[in-house]
C-alpha cells in the first residue's frame, strides 16, 4: 500500500495551549512575510477550551469550554482584534461539540453532560435541548431540513429534526461496534460520514433511500476526524495511526454481506466445534467458524486460508475469503479505491481549506500542520 506519498507538508506550527506560562488561550495565527506562522492574537481563557466554530462570513469565533461555557467573538477584519461578543451557560460540564449555524442564527453545541442544546446567536437565549444517550462527539446539522446528527460514544447516531423551539426524534443509526468519534454531511449527495474507535468509517447513504450503509476500513487505529472536499467527492478521514486516508467517494461500492451461521463449513462440510452430534458421527474433529468477508459464508480455515483486499466493499486492507471467492476477484477489483498518508502525528482535529486545498491537521503532540493536497485532492 502507497503510504506518505503525494500531499506535502507546507507548514508546521508549534502549538502550546493549555498549562503553559500564559494558561488557557486561544491564538490565532497569521502567516507573515517570513513565510512563517505567528499569533497575532493571545486571548486568555477562565477554564481550558475543549472545541470551537469558525463562521469566515462574519468572522464569529465560537468556542466552547471545559466548563460548560460557550464564548462568542468576533475578529477584526485584519485578524489582529477579537473582541468578546456573549457567553452562553450552555452546559454543566465541558462543550464537546459546537457549530454555529449562520441561516438560522442557532449556536448548536452537546456536552459531557450528555445534553444536546441550541441557542439563539441574536438573543443568546436557550431554544430548546435534547439528552443524548451517551457523551456526543459528533456533530453536523442539515440546514434544509433542520436535521441534526449526533455521534456519541456509545457507537450510536441520533438524528432530530428541529423545529424554533422544539425537535423530535427521526430515528437512529447503530453500525460501529466502538465510540462514534467523528461525523461529517455531505448536503448535496445527502451522505453521512461517522468516524469510529472501531477503527470504521460508515458511509450512511440517507439521499439513495435504501439504507444503505457502506463500511470503510482503511485505518489501523481509531478514526479521529473526518473532512470531506465536496468538488472532488473525496472523504478524509485521519487516525489514531496518523494515517491521512482519502477515499475516492465517487466509485460504486457493495454493502458487506451479513454473516450466515452453520455448524459446518460452508465448503468442505467439516463440523465446527460446537457441533458434537456430527463430530461423533464422523469421528472427527471440531474446527473453528470463520467467515468470508466477500459471501459471507461461514467457513473453516483451511476453506479459507488466504487474503485479499476488497476495496470495492470498503476494506483497503486484505481480509480473510474463502478460497473460491479469492480465485474470484480479479487483480482490476483489488485496485485501491483510496490513497494512503502518514502524518506522523496522532491526528485529534482536522479542517480542509477546499479553496486552497489545504488541511490542517492537529495532533495530541500539540503540533499543528498545514498540507497541501492538490496533488492529492483533484
Ligand atoms: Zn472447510
Ligand atoms: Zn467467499
Amino acid at each position: 500500500m502507497p503510504r506518505g506519498d503525494g500531499c506535502s507538508k507546507h507548514a508546521l506550527l508549534k502549538h502550546v495551549t493549555a498549562n503553559d506560562q500564559n494558561g488557557w488561550t486561544v491564538r490565532v495565527w497569521l502567516k507573515r512575510d517570513s513565510g512563517q506562522y505567528w499569533p497575532s492574537i493571545y486571548h486568555a481563557m477562565p477554564s481550558p477550551c475543549s472545541c470551537m466554530s469558525f463562521n469566515p462570513e462574519t468572522r464569529r469565533l465560537s468556542i466552547g469550554l471545559d466548563n460548560g461555557t460557550i464564548s462568542e467573538f468576533i475578529l477584526s477584519e485584519d485578524y489582529n482584534k477579537m473582541t468578546p461578543v456573549k457567553n452562553y451557560q450552555a452546559h454543566q460540564s465541558r462543550v464537546t461539540m459546537i457549530l454555529f449555524v449562520l441561516e438560522l442564527e442557532w449556536v448548536l453545541s452537546t456536552g459531557q453532560d450528555k445534553h444536546f442544546s441550541w441557542h439563539c446567536s441574536e438573543s443568546g437565549q436557550l431554544l430548546g435541548g435534547y439528552r443524548t444517550s451517551a457523551v456526543a462527539s459528533g456533530l453536523q446539522f442539515d440546514v434544509e431540513t433542520r436535521h441534526v446528527f449526533i455521534g456519541d460514544q456509545s457507537g450510536q447516531v441520533t438524528i432530530l429534526k428541529l423545529e424554533q423551539e422544539n425537535c423530535t426524534l427521526v430515528t437512529t443509526f447503530r453500525g460501529h461496534t466502538g465510540g462514534v468519534t467523528a461525523l461529517c454531511w455531505d448536503p448535496v449527495q445527502r451522505m453521512l460520514f461517522s468516524g469510529s474507535s472501531d477503527h470504521s468509517v460508515i458511509m450512511w447513504d440517507i439521499g439513495g433511500r435504501k439504507g444503505t450503509a457502506i463500511e470503510l476500513q482503511g485505518h489501523n487505529d481509531k478514526v479521529q476526524a473526518l473532512s470531506y472536499a465536496q468538488h472532488t467527492r473525496q472523504l478524509i478521514s485521519c487516525g489514531g495511526d496518523g494515517g491521512i486516508v482519502v477515499w475516492n467517494m465517487d466509485v460504486k461500492r457493495q454493502e458487506t454481506p451479513e454473516w450466515l451461521d452453520s455448524d459446518s463449513c460452508q465448503k468442505c462440510d467439516q463440523p465446527f466445534f460446537w457441533n458434537f452430534k456430527q463430530m461423533w458421527d464422523s469421528k472427527k474433529i471440531g474446527l473453528r467458524q470463520h467467515h468470508c468477508r466477500k459471501c459471507g459464508k461461514a467457513v473453516c480455515g483451511k476453506c479459507s486460508s488466504k487474503r485479499s483486499s476488497i476495496p470495492l466493499m470498503g476494506f483497503e486492507f486484505e481480509v480473510r475469503v474463502c478460497d473460491s471467492c479469492h480465485e474470484a476477484i480479479t487483480d482490476e477489483e483489488r485496485a485501491p479505491t483510496a490513497t494512503f498518508h502518514d502524518s506522523k502525528h496522532n491526528i485529534v482535529h482536522v479542517h480542509f481549506d477546499a479553496t486552497r486545498g489545504w488541511l490542517l491537521t492537529s495532533g495530541t503532540d500539540k503540533v499543528i500542520k498545514l498540507w497541501d493536497m492538490t496533488p492529492v485532492v483533484s
